[in-house]
């Protein structure tokens, strides 16, 4: 135990909030509660932030750009640079990942405890609607909030066995660069994989069972980045669903529903991700779940009056920033304050493979759903006409998707750092803004942010960098 009270010496605690899991979710809310003046317990059973400091976005994001770098001493020619690309030095970039790691984990733990937040290591279990047993010791709160969040899932026969079948979890360690991979499934954990090692050199093969990659993405975005993927040589199979895994000589075997076969050194299983929450007293405490997932309205209440939950543990977006915002959220309500219920849609996705995939807003399938499609109007902005991605030499769209005469509900992008735009599109959807708001303000040239101003211009009827 660090920092706040001595829960060992003090057992008649009782602390205003025990939180259970300190990844995003749960430390988000021990900061903001302990910054409110609530007196804070956060139990924590293996490290301090969770999946998205040590097993998601971290480490996938630091891959990500080791990739980058080798793609870009590969092709340093086309911009006039000559440089040569010798390799990649696995361990080097594992240092690398590692050093970010432990740099923002040290900032974390410095954070908790200067907050006076009583952490306590340990796998803890909820034993009442008011405490969590943890090392033999009860810990009593007022309120407690269940954030155990979630671990990589498989499919029935497939066993991840951590070497040849393995999940990202191994994937973010794996001591070699694979010859050839299969990934399990198109989703973003799958295509940022499959981005980061065809930049290191493996051959790599999507398999996903749905039409599309990226398929909660709105189709533009998944057509522009399958269009990229396949001009990088990354292999996709989609629309058939997986049926067995074999083991070969050397590598493994994978068998889709149509007999289709493909073989690899290794398959990674990246078909989403299951909550943590068998066995830890929440269903004998009476909160109701659904598929392993903990039930809660907006503002992240179980049916348990004294309960919450938040983060991957509940059905809703699984980003470490939707963790954070629930987390906030919790802390301020407990506090007395009134905090407004998360917008789901009003959160930004980035997909972090080269090209990058970004969002926010309902798709215009969506759209032309809840509106009537004589009512939606989509505008495309290609990136070609943009300068800075033009110097870049980075190819994609931005699509907006606005309600006839009104607002714009929906921005779609694609295009390398187009992730770094999703800022002033989570700006525009969620103050509502009209086209022509949008096109008074002035983009800065040449940025890839003017694209954002160019295709607000042509939806407000007066492009400038674009043809009619
Ligand atoms: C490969 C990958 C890449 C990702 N990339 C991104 C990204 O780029 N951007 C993004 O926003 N999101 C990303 N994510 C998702 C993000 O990591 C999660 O949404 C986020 O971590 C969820 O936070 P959480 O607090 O709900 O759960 P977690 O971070 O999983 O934290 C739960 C914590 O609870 C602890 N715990 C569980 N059971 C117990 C127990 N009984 N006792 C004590 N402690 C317990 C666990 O050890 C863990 O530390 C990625 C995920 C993966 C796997």
């Amino acid at each position: 135990m660090h920092g706040g009270r001595d829960v060992a010496n003090d057992a008649s605690t009782v602390f205003d909030l025990v939180i259970l899991g300190g990844g995003s979710g749960g430390y988000a809310a021990a900061l903001r509660g302990a910054q409110l003046g609530l007196d804070v317990a956060l139990i924590e059973k293996n490290k301090l932030g969770g999946t998205c400091l040590h097993n998601g976005c971290i480490p996938t994001k630091a891959l990500l750009h080791a990739g980058e770098v080798a793609d870009q001493a590969r092709e340093s020619e086309q911009f006039g640079v000559k440089a040569t690309f010798e390799g990649i030095d696995i361990a080097g970039v594992h240092k690398y990942k590692d050093d970010v790691i432990a740099g923002l984990y040290k900032g974390l733990q410095g954070l908790v405890a200067s907050r006076k937040v009583t952490y306590i290591e340990g796998e803890g279990r909820l034993s009442s609607p008011t405490s969590v047993d943890v090392n033999g010791q009860r810990v009593q709160g007022r309120h407690v909030l269940l954030a155990t969040g979630s671990v990589p899932k498989s499919l029935p026969g497939l066993e991840i066995d951590g070497n040849r079948i393995i999940s990202s979890d191994h994937a973010l360690v794996l001591d070699r660069v694979p010859k050839s991979a299969i990934i399990l499934g198109g989703g973003v954990i799958g295509v940022e994989f499959a981005s980061a090692w065809k930049s290191f050199g493996t051959d790599v093969t999507i398999v996903e069972g749905l039409k599309h990659l990226v398929p909660v993405e709105d189709e533009n975005s998944s057509k522009l980045l399958e269009r990229a993927f396949r001009k990088r040589g990354i292999k996709f199979n989609l629309g058939t669903f997986f049926q067995k895994a074999e083991y070969t000589a050397d590598g493994v075997k994978v068998t889709l529903a149509d007999g289709k076969e493909f073989e690899a050194e290794v398959l990674l299983v990246a078909i989403g991700r299951g909550p943590v929450s068998q066995g830890l007293g929440y269903e004998e405490q009476g909160v109701a779940m659904d598929r392993g997932y903990v039930l809660v309205d907006e503002y992240m209440r179980t049916n348990v009056p004294t309960i919450s939950a938040v983060g991957d543990l509940v059905p809703t977006l699984q980003l470490a920033h939707v963790g954070f915002a629930e987390g906030i959220l919790v802390a301020e309500r407990l506090a007395g304050l009134n905090p407004v219920p998360v917008d789901y849609d009003g959160v930004p996705r980035v997909t972090y493979c080269h090209p990058e995939v970004a969002s926010v807003g309902i798709t215009e399938a969506k759209a032309k759903e809840l509106y009537g499609a004589d009512k939606v109007v989509a505008l495309k902005y290609n990136l070609a006409g943009n300068g800075k991605s033009k110097i870049l030499k980075t190819a994609g769209e931005i699509k907006l998707v606005q309600v006839k005469d009104g607002a714009v509900v929906g921005v779609h992008m694609v295009g390398d750092r187009m992730g770094e735009q999703v800022g002033e599109a989570q700006l525009i959807y969620n103050w509502e803004a009209l086209p022509a708001e949008v096109a008074q303000l002035i983009h800065a040239h040449p940025t890839q942010n003017e694209a954002l101003g160019e295709a607000h211009l042509a939806l407000a009827g007066k492009p400038l960098h674009s043809h009619d």
